[in-house]
């Protein structure tokens, strides 16, 4: 075989994997085995530069930024859809239709994605180019974040038109979703809204490589053009799956109307089991030719109409607004309402986000609002009930002081939310710091709760962590609840977590930015918070996972003298502040080498490897550079990470390979602190 052969197979072959991987769920060989094939097709790659290809599989992991997206123009017009809200208005469409295109008219049922609409074009079999709707006319290039998501087929499975267009949803699942804004609260930052924002505020992204980080999918409905081997819109629909795109099983053919209906209740009721959100149902006219027949208005096809869901809604009175203080310091108002039942439950309160939010709904006391239960975890409002608002009814002043300390508020310029500036005397504030500090991830401190360190700090026992370490349990038994042997499981629990690691002590000192992996990699690499707090920009930006952002919020934490008394105070207690005093050390047969785990593993947990590679003297860093020795892979390892290792050629071990080599018995001491 030639090289050019031997490339091109491996190529298909590989898109043939990540299709059974990402589109039909059902992979049919080992991650070893793809890393395999994919690290020889980046080998032959990297050694023919002649024969590269941007829709290579090895590209997946994007690359290069953009600093403005090119307009382009639609091969051909995106329309957009009629809404209907109710059978009456269904019934009403079909007498429209049936008047241009007779009595028999059957329909294909589909379910309509929540997400951002976009326009793929293919060539030859190739996808060629990915645009935004714009204004259906015109849209945004968007083909290199486009070919980040796994679920489009880069290349597609013979036979095609030459040419051809075909337009779906991207979508991010409500799964994913919510654990990106795990990872975005886990580090102090705000949580996304909602999925459909955050999907398509995605595609606008500058960096094609913070795509491929997040778990979008495309979800194909049209098939454009002529020449299409079928004629109905269900069988476009077949072709397209038959082509490698993702589309859902759900949609159905439809006789009549009366079965159109029964598509629409049942998926009213069952769309909370989907792993996406959905707004409603689209109807289209199932024969192809009836669709050209029926043509298109100035906006809108007449052969589609899109059917919505009632968004669960209820009326209710605002009764008042409160203010809550996060952990930061941030301000978000909250609507306290006359309780009503709402999808199942009784809502009492629903956010308002922000001081935007409130202008923007014009929101007044006494108010009758709208409650909205979407895809976001917490009610909201969407609307006031104008016809109902009481003649005086007063414009809502937004608060201009904090409501726990009195303090004037800030706004930083381009931020949503107020702040409280009183760091130190804030109650919220101090709490919240002091529940981070003993979280089961930071100092975990057994016998100490939420709502001690409410009354702790209530009764002026503690102002802030470090306080902690002075209480002694004559202060405690007067408490309220507070027994002789909880007070003497708290001060245990206290003295114990002095014996807590460096890094564990660091991410709880709950700098902004620092979660659990940055403080570790600043922990290894520094070695020592004097170290840490001696450190300029260029020195932090040096290690790994350590941006800009991170770096500036590290060096204001320790430019601020409370902070560097507060560490001061701890150290006196006798805390860690340097090494790694909790790891044994077994051997140093990993001296100085970067090691990354990914995946899931069966025979150990992630902490227990971590544990196992530091106690041979290795380093665990969060991410892979060309600066890691070799990545320890577990099942499930993430796709993105395993192009990367193997683009920059750095070696996977696997989890049986490595234990092995280390000869790990399962030593059930190791689990034992996690
Ligand atoms: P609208 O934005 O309300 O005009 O609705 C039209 C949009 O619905 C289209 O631009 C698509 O992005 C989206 N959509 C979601 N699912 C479908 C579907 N099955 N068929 C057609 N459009 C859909
Ligand atoms: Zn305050």
């Amino acid at each position: 075989m030639t090289i050019a052969e031997q490339i091109a197979q491996l190529r298909t072959e590989l898109n043939r994997h990540n299709h059974d991987y990402y589109v039909l769920d059902a992979p049919a060989i080992s991650d070893f085995e793809f890393d395999q094939k994919l690290k020889r097709l980046l080998d032959l790659e990297l050694t023919y530069p002649e024969f590269d290809d941007p829709n290579s599989p090895t590209k997946r992991v994007g690359g290069g930024v953009t600093s403005g997206f090119e307009t382009v123009p639609h091969r051909s017009r995106m329309y957009s859809l009629d809404n209907s809200y109710s059978k009456q208005d269904l019934l009403d469409w079909e007498t429209r239709i049936k008047k241009i295109i007779g009595d028999t008219v059957e329909y294909t049922c589909e379910l309509k994605y929540d997400g951002a609409s976009i326009s793929l074009t293919y060539e030859h079999g190739n996808l060629v180019r990915a645009v935004t709707r714009g204004d259906g006319v015109q849209g945004d290039d968007v083909t290199a974040n486009i070919r980040t998501i796994h679920s489009v087929p880069l290349q597609i499975n013979p036979p095609f038109p030459d040419i051809f267009d075909i337009r779906g949803e991207i979508i991010l699942p409500i799964a994913g979703f919510l654990e990106m804004n795990k990872m975005r609260t886990d580090k102090g930052e705000e949580p996304y809204r909602n999925p459909r924002n955050t999907a398509s505020g995605s595609l606008k992204l500058q960096d094609s490589r913070e795509v491929a980080k997040r778990p979008l999918e495309c979800l194909l409905y049209s098939v454009v053009g002529s020449e299409l081997y079928t004629d109905t819109q269900f069988g476009s629909l077949e072709l397209a799956r038959n082509w490698g795109f993702k589309v859902p099983e759900f949609n159905s053919h439809a006789k009549d109307m009366s079965s159109v209906f029964q598509f629409i209740d049942y998926w009213d009721v069952n769309r909370q089991n989907l792993p996406y959100e959905i707004d409603g149902v689209v109807v289209k006219v199932h024969n192809l030719k009836h669709q050209e027949q029926l043509g298109y208005t100035s906006k809108s096809p007449r052969w589609a109409i899109a059917y919505k869901f009632q968004a669960e809604q209820a009326m209710t009175r605002l009764e008042h607004i409160s203010y809550q203080v996060g952990r930061t310091g941030a301000i978000t108002p909250v609507a306290n309402l006359s309780p009503v039942e709402l999808a199942g439950t009784t809502v009492k309160r629903a956010s308002l986000h922000n001081a935007d939010q409130i202008t923007k709904l014009d929101v007044r006391i006494g108010d009758m609002v709208y409650v909205e239960k979407g895809g976001e975890i917490i009610p909201k409002i969407v609307g006031v009930a104008m016809e109902l608002r009481h003649p005086d009814a007063q414009q809502l002043e937004y608060i201009s002081t904090c409501p726990e300390c009195q303090t004037e508020l800030i706004r930083n310029e381009g931020e949503a939310h107020h702040y409280c500036p009183n760091i130190d005397h804030c109650p919220p504030q101090i709490i919240g710091r002091i529940d981070h500090f003993i979280s089961r991830k930071a100092m975990d401190i057994d016998g100490l709760g939420g709502e001690t360190v409410a009354l702790l700090v209530d009764n002026g026992l503690i102002k802030n962590y470090a306080d902690l370490y002075t209480l002694d349990k004559a202060q405690l038994l007067p408490l309220e609840r507070m027994a002789d042997k909880s007070a003497e499981n708290l001060i245990k629990g206290i003295l114990k977590s002095k014996e807590r690691p460096f890094h564990r002590v660091l991410f709880a000192l709950g700098i902004r930015f620092v979660g659990e992996t940055v403080a570790q990699n600043l922990a290894t690499h520094f070695k020592s918070i004097d170290a840490l707090i001696a450190a300029n920009k260029e020195t932090l930006l040096a290690v790994d996972d350590i941006g800009e952002r991170i770096a500036d919020s590290v060096i204001k934490f320790f430019s601020e003298d409370a902070n560097v008394k507060m560490i001061e105070k701890l150290k006196s207690f006798g805390l860690q502040f340097s090494g790694q005093q909790d790891i044994e050390t077994i051997s140093d047969k990993l001296s100085g080498r970067s090691i990354v785990v990914s995946g899931v593993f069966e025979r150990i947990s992630r902490d227990d490897l971590k544990k196992l590679i530091e106690q041979h003297g290795g380093k665990v860093v969060g991410s892979i550079s060309s600066k890691t020795d070799f990545v320890v892979a577990g099942d499930n390892m993430g796709p993105t990470k395993r192009v990367k290792a193997e683009k920059l050629g750095i070696p996977l071990k696997t989890e049986n390979d490595f234990l092995l080599e280390f000869e790990y018995q399962g030593n059930t001491s190791a689990r034992k602190n996690i």
